[in-house]
């Protein structure tokens, strides 16, 4: 059985405790390989050499550590199929879309940053002709990374790059339900000349190794991306110990259509929005609300539409949706259709799992489910179900759907398709979320802040938002008189 190490010290190495982890590939229902049962005796062997390798890389220039992880974003891009099958294999998604989105984003998020440093600077305030003020941006020491499961080596590296390039060292978790990537980036490091220490990786449980690094005392800044209770989870024991925390937690996006749309635009990115990834990524749009001219009109197109996604085998260039991360999460998925049902929904288009042939027999498939005819404040519309499923409901006016939208205790994103600027601009005023897009979906300009309001984070990822986050500023004001 193949197995998965963790990379501490520029070694790979089992766990302390050499227990070891089922992996499965989701799309099979088997276990493939085992990864390192870890616990808080392996994340201090990280931490320590986390501290070692500190003094040397933070007082590398900027433009040597900006070469190493260039080197590291180039090695990505070269084994973009390697790394693309992986990927799918570990999490259930098609191959075609690990391999446009997912490795692809992983390497420039390593070359975003890496240039980036190399552009950054710092503030200066003169205050008169005598004193003068300056800020010195100082790495933290070492930081920790806590990533899910959902896109798994996007997201890891959209934390690892910021915390790397501006001088930290870091000890970092991926999930332990799609570890793979995270391993094989652990490779390409090493391969790369990252020097052994300044990146850790310790696979295992949450709650045993990702809460290890939230408490350790050394560990002095928190980057996590998860659900909103693990959030909360990391908070409690962060907060009180003042270390700075940066929670990309859930979301209950609205996809809001106005009838002045261009219609056929709004369709083709509604199933994109809906469905990408099996509907598990935080941007999703899982609540579609239209505007009553148009609702019959784009319900059946959307569902003629949903209708021919190809769910099946993710390594099939044709398929379109894969398999979900793993059974306890399909079977969360299937018991919020059951919900919906009894809340009065109706299914109008899929709705069951689905039970394939050959190889993938045994794999955790949905088919693409849309429901119809739910209240906007029902459990359906409120809760995180971060599945193939979406609900659809009519609108009135701007401030019915801004009521609807804004319900939720979420605030993650939102997605608005109208052709009157002035009306885009209104909703984006007062939608409560981090990001609207509005005719589009799923843009992504690395530079621009990212992040949540409400239950769905604390800060802001992306360009110098997250260089700031993993710097420390000391203000030095000189009287030069
Ligand atoms: P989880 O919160 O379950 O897990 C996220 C990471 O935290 C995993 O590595 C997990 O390990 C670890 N973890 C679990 N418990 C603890 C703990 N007590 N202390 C420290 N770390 C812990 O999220 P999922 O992996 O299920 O991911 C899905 C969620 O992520 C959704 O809610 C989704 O909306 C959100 N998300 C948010 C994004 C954003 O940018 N806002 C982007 C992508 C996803 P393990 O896997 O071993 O349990």
């Amino acid at each position: 059985m193949k197995k998965i190490y963790n990379y501490i010290a520029g070694e790979h190495i089992p766990a302390l405790s050499e227990n070891w982890i089922n992996n499965y590939n989701p799309s099979l229902g088997s276990v493939y390989s085992l990864i390192p049962d870890s616990d808080e005796s392996d994340v201090e062997k990280a931490q320590l050499a986390a501290q070692n390798a500190f003094p040397s890389w933070s007082s590398t220039p900027a433009a040597e550590r900006s070469k190493i992880i260039q080197k590291i974003a180039f090695l990505i891009e070269s084994r973009v199929d390697d790394l693309a099958l992986a990927e799918s294999e570990d999490n259930g998604k098609p191959v075609s879309l690990a391999k446009k989105v997912d490795i692809p984003r992983a390497s420039s998020n390593m070359s975003f940053f890496a240039t980036a440093i190399l552009h950054d600077s710092s503030l200066a305030h003169q205050m008169s002709k005598e004193v003068i003020n300056y800020t010195l941006k100082k790495p933290i020491g070492v930081v920790g990374c806590i990533s899910p499961w959902n896109l798994p080596l996007y997201l890891f590296t959209w934390k690892i790059a910021p915390a790397l390039a501006v001088g930290n060292t870091v000890v970092a978790k991926p999930s332990e339900i799609t570890p793979m990537t995270a391993y094989l980036f652990s490779i390409i490091c090493k391969e790369a000349g990252l020097p052994d220490g300044v990146l850790n990786i310790v696979h295992g449980y949450g709650p045993k190794v990702g809460s290890a690094i939230t408490k350790h005392p050394n560990i002095k800044a928190i980057s996590f991306t998860g659900g909103t209770n693990t959030g909360k989870e990391i908070a409690k024991v962060a907060a009180p110990m003042f270390k700075k925390l940066s929670l990309e937690l859930g979301g209950k996006n609205p996809n809001i259509i106005f009838d002045d749309c261009d219609l056929d635009k709004a369709i083709s990115t509604s199933v994109l929005s809906s469905f990408a990834n099996q509907g598990q990524i935080c941007l999703c749009g899982s609540r579609i609300f239209v505007q009553k001219k148009i609702y019959k009109e784009f319900k059946e197109r959307f569902i003629e539409k949903v209708n021919q996604l190809k769910v099946g085998d993710p390594l099939l260039p044709a398929t379109k949706i894969g398999a979900l991360v793993s059974k306890p999460h399909m079977d969360k998925v299937l018991s919020y259709i059951e919900l919906a049902k009894e809340e009065g929904g109706t299914i109008i288009a899929g709705g069951q799992q689905l039970n394939l042939d050959g190889r993938c027999k045994d794999g955790y498939f949905i088919q693409p489910t849309v429901i119809e005819g739910l209240k906007f404040d029902c459990r359906t519309n409120q809760e995180e179900i971060f599945g193939p499923v979406v609900t659809i409901m009519p609108f009135d006016t701007e401030q019915e759907v801004l009521t609807y939208a804004n319900s939720t205790v979420y605030g993650l994103s939102s997605t608005v398709w109208t052709n009157d600027l002035n009306k885009a601009s209104r909703m984006s005023e007062n939608l409560q979320a981090g990001i609207v897009w509005v005719n589009c979906w799923l843009v992504r300009d690395l530079r621009t802040p990212f992040g949540g309001v409400k239950n769905s984070g604390l800060g802001r990822e992306g360009g110098f938002y997250a260089l700031n986050f993993f710097t420390e500023s000391t203000n030095v004001c000189i009287n030069i008189n």
